[in-house]
């Protein structure tokens, strides 16, 4: 069997790592082309001694840039630098797929990139979907190429309409862990601490992901995800709390029936999933005991207690620019919030004071897209020094 060449972008974080790891496991199945990190060059490094990549980027500042280079060139491996490094790296269309877990907006360029060298996309990188979910799709669909979802819910989802005609869905049901705030009463959340937010109670994930799950925004930025990705009215996704993280989503049929995909919290299946698609790599990351599993439970979500999953809604319904707007003010506010600037309960409330500020664009392009970007990071920081100065 010919191997399948991939890239892996984002490679030092939390994904990254792990799909090093579902490839490692299956050394043969894969060739290696490119492998992005940001700062972490020691931990790129080390991975690339084990992939063997023909390209490497380190996208953040480096101390030494022509040291780090020479390092790379005696594993025979080239490395580019910066935005640029990484642009020109996903213009080759040297692979077959690329698997995008840079975090947050930078993805954007690189995936509009590759997409249009004809390459397909495994998707780690929700950003990409919130910001231009439309135009995206449209290079993708137009090209015969393929996105395949690595988040667990819409992974689930996908596995779920495996075979499926897509005019008899009725609902799709994103789960959401709930995160570690769950049972926290209102009055509680505005003295919660950075570090009480990034204990994710299931699963292991990157710092601005694990925030956005205690305040229901990755719910939100999920949403928005999948009615790009299955193409399916935002008034057709709903969310389920399903504490458990067993069961990781759903879909409801025409007919009445709901198919369901559960396994463990375990991000490498879903990246395994992706990476492998159409076949399955067998694995042994954990399995299901259903003998001793604890009931599986259900709740609606509190969006009084967690309102920026309803304004995931209200962006959706505004469209043009307001979903990127949604994305860039909420990873500014998840950064301020970090390193202390702002309380939990800010981050909602940033939130909301950009998307009602913003001057919505309708048919926006990457420039325009871009520069709501711009507009919503700039406005939170201005409207975040009101609230330190105020408090
Ligand atoms: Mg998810």
């Amino acid at each position: 069997m010919t191997a399948r060449t991939v890239s892996i972008w984002g490679s030092t974080g939390s994904i990254g790592t792990q799909a090093v790891d579902v490839i490692l496991t299956h050394p043969g199945r894969f060739r290696v082309v490119t492998m992005t990190g940001h700062a972490n060059g020691r931990l790129l490094l080390e991975q690339a001694k084990k992939l063997r990549p023909a390209t490497a980027v380190l996208t953040g500042p480096l101390d030494d840039p022509s040291r780090w280079k020479e390092f790379f060139r005696d594993n025979g491996t080239e490395l580019l630098l910066g935005r640029e490094g990484l642009l020109e790296a996903a213009s080759r269309g040297a692979e077959q797929i690329v698997l995008n877990a840079l975090v947050g907006a930078v993805g954007l360029e690189a995936t509009l990139a590759a997409v249009r060298a004809g390459v397909s996309i495994a998707l780690a990188n929700k950003e990409v979907l919130v910001m231009a979910g439309e135009l995206v799709m449209r290079e993708i669909r137009g090209r015969g190429l393929s996105i395949i979802p690595v988040d667990s819910e819409h992974s689930a989802v996908f596995q779920c309409l495996e075979g499926e005609n897509p005019a008899s869905i009725r609902r799709i049901l994103l789960t959401a862990s709930g995160g570690p705030f769950l049972r926290t009463p209102a009055s509680e959340l505005s003295a919660v601490t950075p570090e009480q937010a990034l204990t994710h109670p299931n699963w292991t994930m990157g710092r601005k992901v694990t925030i956005d799950s205690a305040t229901l925004a990755n719910k939100g930025l999920e949403v928005i995800e999948a009615r790009w990705l299955f193409a399916v009215p935002p008034e057709r996704i709903e969310v389920v709390v399903h504490p458990q993280s067993i069961i990781h989503s759903m879909v409801e049929f025409a007919d009445g029936s709901v198919k369901a995909q559960l396994g463990v919290p375990d991000m490498r299946i879903p990246i395994s999933h992706a990476l492998s698609y159409p076949e399955r790599l067998a694995h042994d990351f954990g399995r299901l005991d259903f003998t001793r599993s604890a009931p599986l439970v259900f709740l609606p979500p509190d969006t009084e207690r967690f309102p920026a999953l309803k304004m995931a809604y209200q962006a959706l319904a505004a469209g043009g620019t307001a979903t990127a707007v949604y994305n860039a003010a909420d990873e500014e506010a998840v950064g301020l919030f970090l390193s202390g600037a702002v309380g939990f309960t800010d981050i909602p409330r940033l939130l909301e004071a950009a998307l009602n500020s913003h001057r919505n664009a309708a048919d926006a392009d990457l420039t325009g897209i871009l520069g709501a970007d711009e507009w919503a990071r700039g406005f939170v920081r201005q409207e975040a020094s009101k609230v330190k100065s105020a408090s």
